[in-house]
């Protein structure tokens, strides 16, 4: 069997739904604590929590920001057409929040397609909280493990493709069959000596998929 897995934010979208409500709703010393993660001074564990605790208007007015905003990457029904016809197994993984990446993904006619992301509730203050999340975490460097999907797909026999772009994907991407990346992803990969196909929008992936069966 072959299984694609693929990033959310600005992989399936147009642009990073965190980053969109952290530059309207957090004040400016999440740049600081953004960077950090980056450099690897923090792990994104840490870096996610302390970024979403800035945010503290309510779930409805991020939801209108997003639903605004955010919109389907260019390509991505073509994608997903072309995954469906061959029988793929699609997992959508997210290092953003699953009540706002479900509620666009669900929007987007692909509620059917599993999706998983971290999950927050409010502290005391009514800022986001970020849940610990219920699934295993393989190197305990992100809040939601991307990686231990793909451990149990490559437990299951199957063929991994991942697609992605930023910090929480450098570890998944690692195990997998094939990969496609732009972004830090990209960087981190050529960094790394591994072999990657860059991708610019969803169309790409599917022209590469096809001239080069995996
Ligand atoms: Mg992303």
């Amino acid at each position: 069997m072959i299984e694609v897995f693929s990033d959310f934010d600005g992989t399936l979208t147009n642009q990073d739904t965190l980053v969109l409500l952290l530059h309207r709703f957090a004040n400016r010393d999440w740049y600081a604590i953004e960077e950090r993660m980056l450099s690897g001074a923090i792990t994104e564990l840490d870096g996610v929590r302390e970024e979403l605790g800035m945010i503290c208007a309510p779930d409805e007015q991020l939801m209108q920001v997003i639903d605004n905003e955010i919109e389907p990457a260019d390509g991505l029904d073509e994608f997903m057409s072309f995954v469906q016809e061959r029988g793929w197994r699609m997992t959508v993984l997210s290092g953003g929040l699953i009540r706002f990446s479900g509620a666009l993904w669900d929007k987007w006619g692909y509620g059917n397609v599993p999706l998983y992301a971290n999950d927050h509730r409010r502290d005391s203050n009514g800022c986001i909280e970020v849940i610990s999340a219920v699934t295993p975490r393989i190197k305990n460097l992100c809040n939601h493990c991307k990686r231990w999907h793909l451990e149990e797909a490559i437990k299951r026999g199957s063929k991994v493709i991942y697609i992605g772009d930023g910090l929480t994907d450098f570890c998944p991407a690692e195990a997998a069959h094939r990969r496609y990346a732009k972004g830090n992803l990209l960087q981190y990969l050529h960094d790394k000596n591994l072999e990657v196909v860059e991708f610019k929008n969803l169309h790409d992936i599917v022209n590469d998929l096809s001239e080069n069966p995996i």
